[in-house]
């Protein structure tokens, strides 16, 4: 097995990512020869992709695009398809506790819709 190699890419670096640009573009796999792609049973493959992604600027927007789409493929955010499937379960839209709306939880431990929250934060932050 050939040693990880990441070329740095340095607009990356010292911007994260642009927001208006197409995240796909700042991503590290992009600039790697590591198959992100590696079977389930090779753990060393596994940790070589995580790797990849643990640096990486994206990973949000990756892991967000991945669950929506269904990509249960390859490692994506530093997760396995097995780990973004699970992960994707504590994800699914959920009623707001505050106010019944169905909304897209951004955590998992999110209880409220934007609206609600920002209501929330800002009764808190009065008393
Ligand atoms: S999080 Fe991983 S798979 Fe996603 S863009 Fe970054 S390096 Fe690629
Ligand atoms: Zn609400």
């Amino acid at each position: 097995m050939t040693a990880p190699t990441l070329t740095p890419k340095p607009a990356a670096r010292l911007y994260p990512h642009t927001p208006g640009r197409n995240w796909r573009l700042d991503g590290n796999c992009l600039s790697t020869d590591v198959d992100m792609h590696p079977e389930l049973r090779d753990q060393p493959g596994i940790a070589e992709a995580k790797a990849i992604c643990a640096g990486c600027p994206v990973t949000d927007k990756c892991l967000t695009s991945a669950v929506k789409v269904g990509d249960w493929e390859g490692i994506r955010a530093g997760l396995t398809g097995p780990e973004r499937r699970a992960l994707a379960g504590t994800m699914a839209d959920r009623a707001c506790v505050d106010c019944g709306t169905t909304y897209t939880p951004r955590t998992k431990v999110q209880q409220r819709c934007s609206p609600c929250s920002h209501t929330h934060n800002h009764l808190r932050d009065r008393r």
